[in-house]
């Protein structure tokens, strides 16, 4: 067995098993060898009921006197038990777990595992786990990987394939050069790879991850270089001077452009009409006006007779754009046919679309990833923009090149970080950074209130919808359970509709609803006939609904601070004073803390940092702070010295050995081509 064998090679797993890994993008032996766990379980002594904190896994020795009992409701069995120890009551409740009223005999004594909650001044938990004495004796103090996973592919059954596949492969070598080892104290490769999924201690665990970490974004760093000499001597075959066409949109906007946006745009249009293709960042938190900037461009790119496309991360995101690059479209009485290209489309619809793309009758496309897609030509492409680009990676560029276009690339990233951090991520692009929010935008408002302050919350929102605003509720997230997760929206929609009968239309949005289902629900929240929209994150990134001017977040602790930012800045997008309520389940001081940095603060990256500032080192494990770029396991926030670190080394190689000709760096050459083969791979998914 080696790195490319695909899964089924592994003991134990089947074709049917192997597809639930591919679902996870895991086909090879070596892709789920770099499926590192999301956090690990350390399992500790039981404690008693006085020692119980709330929001802390904790074990508690659960003597049961009376059978729990079991009540249906709706299509969900709801299983619940009530321990006591010297007068403290501790309620467990369980989902679709009927059998338990056996297993939990009176008499028994079981070890019940986890998350403590202090609800309405009770101690719960919800779906905890269940141990035999013995069976926890022999896990206490162990370390257990918990990996993502999937519908019908169990913590148990990852685990398991991971450690066959690290008993039976013959393991990488080696391949970072001894110097870089030693000057970076990295620990060995193959021990980190090890160490990653079966940790021993917290220790080995820190050296593992550092190394992995470090190994990267080293390879991400170096790649990178090798785009960069591309892009440099890559002449503008799409030259697009200033155009009548712009200025009209320009004109025909109800408000003027920022400073910022104005410099901006300017340095774009010199790159459109330079030398060299364009490859541009445009960095700009939520709210700075990005997709009127790519507007511009795109509208340029159509007036000189070359094609535009723009791509979105989902396909929400992708029909908004269509929708807004259509209204602009009418508004400045300009002709360009907008088109839309998403995986959701019927073949018949897809076929169309294609024709129309392919004989140039499509002026600017709209998509999703769909846009890439080899069955897709383009007349003429000249400019492909694409929106919060965190999603994508930097390199589809390449798999344009490889179908012999060179259009400008312009990419709009809402991910604050500060520009040291930039020039190293981003080291193929220039960057332009739009500093700067509209100055009609009125600061939103924030507070960080208990679950005593619901229903006050449902008062004010009543007022601003009877005002004629529009509503955003985040729901709590259900770890690992996205059963339970639908289940939760569902539910919390059917109360709030008791709350706010008709006329007022509640709806819901979750990320296992079909997508032609969410484009509805998005159309109809977008166009105001939906006035609440209950949802999971999948709201998280780029929607504009600039009525909309409460956010509210049920469960605030549970995401991390830089993504409540993110969902913050879906209000405050208009011209209506938006408020932000973040709504804790626990009364807990350290994260009343935490939210409160939120308060203080709308910088993004400034939030994150202090946010890793409160938790300290040794709670650093699992919480990735950004999906920026997909790192598998290096975090651009949590990790910016190791990336700093990476970024020197990589310096200091290349200057010495730029072509990586040194026999000493033979391995290193080789483990750096089949990084780029599996990220090239990725993106043409
Ligand atoms: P983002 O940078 O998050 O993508 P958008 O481009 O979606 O932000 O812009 C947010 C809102 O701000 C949109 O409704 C847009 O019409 C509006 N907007 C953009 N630029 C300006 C401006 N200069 N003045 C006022 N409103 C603006
Ligand atoms: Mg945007």
């Amino acid at each position: 067995m080696n790195h490319d064998s695909p899964m089924t090679e592994i003991k134990g797993i089947g074709e049917k098993t192997a597809t639930l890994f591919h679902r996870m993008g895991i086909h090879t032996v070596g892709e789920l060898l770099s499926y590192y766990p999301r956090a690990y379980d350390t399992y500790e002594a039981p404690v008693t009921f006085a020692n119980l904190q709330a929001e802390r896994v904790q074990a508690v020795t659960g003597f049961i006197r009376k059978r729990p009992e079991a009540k249906k409701l709706k299509n969900l069995t709801v299983t619940t038990l009530t321990l006591e120890e010297f007068g403290a009551y501790l309620h467990l409740t369980w989902f679709n777990m009927p059998f338990l009223k056996n297993t939990l005999a009176p008499g028994s004594t079981f070890i019940i595992r986890g998350r403590v909650q202090k609800k309405k001044g009770k101690w719960v938990m919800e779906q905890p786990e269940i141990h035999t004495p013995t069976a926890y004796q022999e896990l206490l103090h162990t370390m257990q990987p918990i990996y993502g996973l999937t519908a019908g592919l169990s913590n148990k059954t990852v685990s398991k394939a991971v450690g066959r596949a690290l008993a039976d492969l013959n393991l990488n070598p080696e391949y970072l050069p001894e110097h870089v080892r030693m000057d970076q104290e990295l620990a060995e490769y193959n021990f980190a790879l090890r160490t990653i999924h079966y940790p021993v201690k917290q220790e080995d665990l820190i050296l593992a991850r550092k190394r992995l970490v470090f190994d990267e974004f080293f390879l991400f760093i170096l790649s990178l270089r090798r785009l960069k000499e591309q892009a440099e001597v890559q002449k503008n075959e799409c030259p697009i001077e200033r155009t009548e066409e712009a200025s009209k949109l320009l004109g025909s906007l109800p408000y003027e452009l920022t400073g910022a946006q104005k410099k901006v745009w300017k340095e774009i249009q010199e790159d459109l009409s330079g030398p060299r293709t364009m490859n541009r960042l445009i960095q700009g938190d939520v709210g700075s006006g990005k997709t009127v900037i790519a507007a511009l461009a795109l509208v340029s790119a159509a007036a000189q007779g070359f094609q535009g496309a723009m791509m979105a991360p989902t396909e929400v995101l992708a029909r908004q754009h269509e929708a807004s690059l259509r209204e602009l479209m009418e508004q400045s009485g300009l002709s360009f046919s907008v088109e839309l290209l998403t995986g959701s489309m019927t073949a018949k619809e897809k076929r169309e679309a294609y024709a129309r793309i392919e004989n140039g009758q499509a002026d600017l496309v709209v998509g999703t990833h769909a846009l890439i897609q080899d069955s897709v030509s383009f007349h003429r492409l000249g400019l492909v923009v694409t929106d919060e680009q965190h999603r994508f990676g930097v390199r589809q560029r390449e798999t344009f090149a490889d179908k012999g276009l060179f259009p400008h690339v312009l990419v709009m990233s809402a991910t604050p970080i500060p520009r040291t951090l930039a020039i190293i991520l981003y080291g193929d692009l220039d960057i332009s950074v739009i500093d700067e929010l509209p100055a009609s935008r009125l600061p939103i408002k924030n507070c960080v209130v208990d679950e005593s302050y619901r229903e006050t919350a449902y008062r004010f929102i009543g007022k601003e919808i009877a005002a004629g605003r529009q509503i955003y509720i985040v729901c709590p997230m259900v770890e690992d359970n996205p059963e339970l997760e639908l289940e939760n929206v569902v539910d919390y929609t059917e109360k709030l509709r008791e709350w706010f009968p008709d006329p007022v239309s509640v709806a819901y949005l979750h990320g296992k609803m079909k997508a032609a289902e969410k484009n509805e629900i998005m159309q109809q929240f977008v166009s105001g006939k939906i006035r609440i929209l209950v949802s999971t994150t999948v709201i998280e990134v780029g929607v504009n609904v600039p009525n909309a001017s409460v956010m509210m977040v049920e469960n605030a602790e549970r995401f991390g601070l830089a993504q409540l930012h993110q969902l913050r800045g879906r209000v405050g997008r208009g011209k209506h004073q938006s408020y932000c309520i973040f709504v804790s389940g626990t009364d807990n001081k350290e994260t009343r803390k935490r939210l409160e940095i939120l308060n203080r603060s709308n910088d993004g990256f400034y939030i994150a940092s202090e946010d890793l500032k409160l938790r300290g080192p040794g709670d650093l494990f699992g919480i990735r702070q950004s999906g920026l770029l997909e790192f598998k396991i290096g975090d651009v926030f949590t990790d910016a010295g190791i990336l700093k670190a990476a970024s020197g080394e990589a310096a200091k190689l290349l200057e010495r050995d730029p072509d990586l000709e040194l026999e000493e760096h033979q391995m290193l050459k080789a483990r750096l081509r089949q990084y780029q083969r599996e990220g090239l791979a990725k993106m043409s998914l």
